[in-house]
């Protein structure tokens, strides 16, 4: 079976901002059984994430996809930045992360204007705010819109996870990343209400915990362990981001 990892950090957002370089998260693919992964860095500039991604997927073209890092800047815009990455760089897509910078409509609205002016997805790690990821969805309907972590990353609280299937339930531009995910009740309702078209694998990786590959083993067992037909199995581990992509 295919498996696409469609989060994946070149730098983290923890304290120490921990970075990888593109040789061990392909050799973590690889100990694995992934073929493919979506990479980005956050915790640093839009300009230097981009620098990061292409750095790596110059060394790796066929096996890592690269996201920008939409950061605003007090100095400039960045929104020329992320047109660039996407336009003359090939970036498949953009990485949002509420927890380094606001999701006010002055804020980030340009940027999920600008995803869906070129037909690339969002991936945004709201922190729980369903709110926001509601405004957006209804705001931007041609737009895109991946949920890390299916709302809040290792939420223990189900009506908060509920909220995010039922904000995928009435926005078909809405998609549900996997990463994270401890409430695999959580994940089966999901596919339950939203069936598999909508639901994407990620392992958030690399982590070591205790190896980034044996972490990344683990990811992939969580989603196996799930009730699946064999096409549902395919859609989220590999078709599903695929497609969004344009890579299928
Ligand atoms: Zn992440």
């Amino acid at each position: 079976m295919r498996i696409w990892d469609s989060h994946v950090h070149l730098k983290h957002g923890d304290a120490e901002g921990t970075e990888y370089p593109a040789r061990d998260i392909v050799a973590t693919m690889d100990a694995a059984g992934i073929e493919r992964s979506v990479v980005f860095a956050m915790s640093t500039t839009t300009e230097r994430s981009v620098e990061m991604a292409l750095e790596a997927v110059r060394q790796f073209p066929d096996r890592l996809i690269p996201y920008v890092y939409a950061l605003p800047h007090y100095g400039r815009s960045v929104l020329d930045e992320i047109e660039s990455a996407i336009v003359d760089s090939g970036f498949r897509g953009i990485k949002i992360h509420a927890g380094e910078c606001t999701l006010a409509e002055y804020v980030v609205d340009p940027v999920f204007e600008l995803a869906g002016r070129h037909g690339v997805p969002c991936l945004i790690d709201c922190l729980g705010n369903a709110g926001a990821a509601e405004r957006l969805a209804r705001a931007f309907p041609g737009t895109i819109q991946i949920v890390a972590h299916m709302g809040r990353y290792l939420a223990t609280d189900a009506r908060l996870l509920e909220r995010f299937i039922a904000l995928a339930e009435a926005h078909q531009n809405v998609f549900l990343d996997l990463s994270g995910v401890v409430l695999l009740e959580q994940a089966q309702k999901a596919v339950r209400r939203l069936g598999s078209g909508r639901l994407v694998f990620g392992t958030d990786g690399p982590q070591r915990a205790p190896d980034t590959a044996s972490y990344a083993r683990l990811a992939i067992r969580k989603i196996d362990a799930l009730d699946l037909a064999d096409e549902q199995r395919e859609d989220i581990f590999w078709g599903n981001i695929a497609r969004l992509l344009c890579l299928a």
